[in-house]
């Protein structure tokens, strides 16, 4: 059993904040990355709107630079999964990881968000054969081809944006006649020839043969239907919290993200939350990186209340 002082769960922008505060507070922190390190911005082309570089950068650059700002500083990241929680008893509270069991002193979870499905007849069976829900990983296998973005919010604008690097036409496709992504965006996306919209539409089916053929569209307002022949669907429509494995332990809304107070403290004191675990709100790195912190000065000041 491996006893620690405090354990983060995830390597988003909260948790390789959280990291590095705790680090730089000596309390020799310990990161489990989740299966993805960096989180969802590891897998986000353009940032452009973290401050401090002007020009913008990426995603993956982001992350390897928070990782190596917190590691300066001792935190220790392992690649690993949490996969059992007990906050019932503690602190220490206790965790299970594929590789250890774990005591911590206390706990701050930043296990992020993940993409949500349209729950659509061909949408599990072509991922990976069509069907995407990150055109930075899969943009560079549409180059010259023909792709349909489902969403009408940030992520599908800007996602939109990044395919025209390589696809000929994307359309997309949002349920109303108006957009949610802000307004640069979407000047962004008026002026760029490469993209069209489909409005007031919905996919109903995607259709292929081995690989996404085609999709089937339904105009809501006029039931009017389209078979639109389409290489690739990239599917952008908001997130959900990762919380399961909280379930039951931790107070929760109704969809799922954590409750937490000012301290960024959740209902069991000593476990703190940080990013997109419990904000639904605001979602940006920006703001992931001022609760990480947060949640990284409070646990500090709990520990010590302890001793
Ligand atoms: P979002 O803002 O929740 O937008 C989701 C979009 O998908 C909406 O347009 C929504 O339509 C549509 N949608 C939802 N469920 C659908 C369904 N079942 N079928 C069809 N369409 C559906 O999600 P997001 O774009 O992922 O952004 C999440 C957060 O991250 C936001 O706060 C955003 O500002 C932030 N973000 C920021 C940036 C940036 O600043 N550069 C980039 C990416 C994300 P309706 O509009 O009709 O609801």
């Amino acid at each position: 059993m491996k006893k620690e002082k405090i354990v983060i769960i995830g390597s988003g922008p909260a948790g390789l904040t959280s990291a590095l505060y705790a680090a730089r507070a000596n309390l020799d922190p310990l990161v489990i990355s989740g299966n993805q390190l960096g989180g969802q911005i590891s897998i986000t082309w353009e940032v452009e709107n973290y401050p401090g570089f002007p020009d913008g950068t990426t995603g993956p650059e982001l992350v390897e630079l928070m990782q190596k700002h917190a590691e300066r500083f001792g935190a220790r990241i392992e690649v690993d999964e949490v996969t059992e929680v007990d906050f019932s008893k503690g602190p220490p509270f206790r965790l299970k990881t594929h590789a250890d069991e774990i005591e911590a002193e206390s706990v701050i979870i930043c296990t992020g968000a993940t993409p949500k499905r349209l729950g659509i007849p061909g949408e599990d069976e072509y991922i990976g054969k069509g069907v995407s829900f990150c055109a930075t990983c899969d943009g560079f296998f549409f180059r010259d081809k023909n792709v349909v973005v489902v969403g009408g919010g940030d992520a599908a604008v800007e996602e939109g944006l990044f395919l025209t690097r390589f696809a000929q036409d994307v359309r997309i496709v949002h349920r109303r006649d108006e957009l949610r992504a802000n307004d640069r965006l979407q000047s962004r996306a008026f002026e760029n020839e490469k993209i069209s919209f489909v409005w007031d539409t919905v996919v109903d089916e995607i259709v292929g043969n081995g690989k996404v053929e085609a999709v089937q569209l339904r105009n809501v307002k006029t039931e009017a239907q389209e078979k639109l022949e389409i290489d690739g669907v990239f599917i952008f429509i908001g997130h959900y919290p990762n919380s399961k494995l909280f379930q039951g332990q931790l107070a929760m809304d109704e969809m799922g993200y954590l409750t937490v107070d000012a301290t960024q403290m959740t209902s069991v004191p000593g476990v703190f939350a940080a990013g997109e675990i419990h904000d639904s709100r605001y979602r940006q790195i920006a703001t992931s990186v001022g609760q990480g912190c947060s949640a990284a000065m409070m646990a500090e000041r709990w520990l010590e209340e302890q001793e």
